[in-house]
């Protein structure tokens, strides 16, 4: 299908990067006993005395078989703010090129554009929270390198139609990230098996949502092993920790695990939906594909204000583009959602 060139979208001082060599890349244990005086590290075992795998060989190969990819198609950052931040700094030359994000979006993609000297376009969703595709295709120029699209989105909680996700795809000649960060909660299937068929197109996801592990910061990156291959060089070494690296693994192994708390959150999130509804300063529930639900209210900021003298902290999305008025709630456990209910039928 579509074959950008992507060493074409590459930052100059970047191609001619190769990644660094640390003392735990040149030698690859191979599991035998080894004397490893290479590291300069303290050598009586702790734990954590030793350099983590700069590579996560371990972890990848778990998530590479789970997920139906190769290793070499896969990156690991520090959450996956550390993910996005890569793809900036690999893509984009400070004062020179441009982003395209989507209000109302993530807020991480405006701040990392700021960070990175990066001039970061915004075209409006539509109305109804969908991508606008000839608004989007018509402020691009020849240095707009990334497009950052959020589905399901934060805030909204919608899936961007597939459409019009395959017609950004194909017409925007540069580099398109998808955050998945709310895949596993979604009744859309992740982009993953449109990787090989687009070979612009990276995928984000994290295990700081659905799986669980926000403390342990871990951010997955999906991507043609060309564009993996520009990521490692400007990865740090040691981005990812062995404590990290410990968790995850043991995590993703209990994969049934999650997949059942991803289902009681999905059962909660029906009925916290279905109470919104019925209270009478809720003007709006909109559909979601996440772990939250985005609600308009007759005022935001008092209902706010109530929850939070009662002990109750939500997100208020009221100044963000096309959100006046509206609330984010996160679906919480059984009992804070019981809790949630009964305070908001207080204030109605
Ligand atoms: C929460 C969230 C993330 C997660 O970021 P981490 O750094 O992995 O914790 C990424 N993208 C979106 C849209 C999010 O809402």
């Amino acid at each position: 299908m579509n074959k950008l060139n992507i060493q074409g979208l590459v930052r100059e001082n970047v191609k001619g990067l190769s990644p660094y060599s640390s003392a735990r890349d040149e030698y690859v244990s191979d599991g035998s006993q080894m004397v490893f005086l290479d590291a300069n590290e303290n050598p009586f075992e702790n734990g954590v005395n030793r350099y983590p795998d700069p590579q996560q060989r371990g972890l990848k190969e778990v998530l590479a078989l789970q997920k139906g990819v190769k290793t070499t198609n896969i990156l690991f950052g520090n959450g996956s703010d550390e993910v996005l931040d890569l793809i900036f700094r690999a893509f984009c030359e400070p004062k020179e090129d441009n982003v395209i994000t989507l209000p109302p979006t993530y807020g991480m993609y405006k701040v990392l554009s700021g960070i990175n000297n990066i001039e970061n376009r915004e075209v409006l969703l539509t109305t109804d929270f969908e991508p606008d595709v000839d608004q989007v295709l018509n402020i691009v120029d020849a240095n707009s390198k990334v497009l950052f699209l959020c589905s399901p989105n934060n805030p909204t909680a919608n899936s961007f139609s597939k459409n019009k996700i395959i017609k950004l795809l194909e017409k925007f000649n540069g580099i398109v990230v998808i955050d998945e960060a709310y895949i596993d909660f979604s009744k859309e299937e992740s982009w993953l098996s449109e990787l090989s068929n687009y070979n612009n197109l990276i995928l984000t996801q994290t295990l700081s949502k659905a799986y669980g592990m926000a403390g342990i910061r871990l951010g997955v990156c999906y991507a043609s092993e060309e564009i993996i291959a520009i990521l490692n060089k400007i990865k740090p070494p040691y981005n990812v920790n062995e404590l990290t690296q410990k968790r995850a693994l043991e995590r993703v192994l209990d994969i049934e695990k999650v997949n059942k708390e991803v289902a009681d959150i999905l059962e909660e999130r029906a009925l916290l939906s279905k109470a919104l509804l019925q209270l009478n300063f809720v003007i709006k529930v909109y559909d979601t594909d996440a772990n939250f639900i985005l609600a308009k209210l007759d005022n935001a900021t008092e209902r706010y204000d109530q929850l939070l003298a009662r002990g109750i902290v939500v997100r208020n999305r009221t100044t963000q583009p096309l959100c006046e008025n509206t609330l984010r709630f996160t679906v919480g456990t059984k009992e804070e959602n019981k809790k949630l209910i009964k305070v908001l039928k207080e204030i109605n």
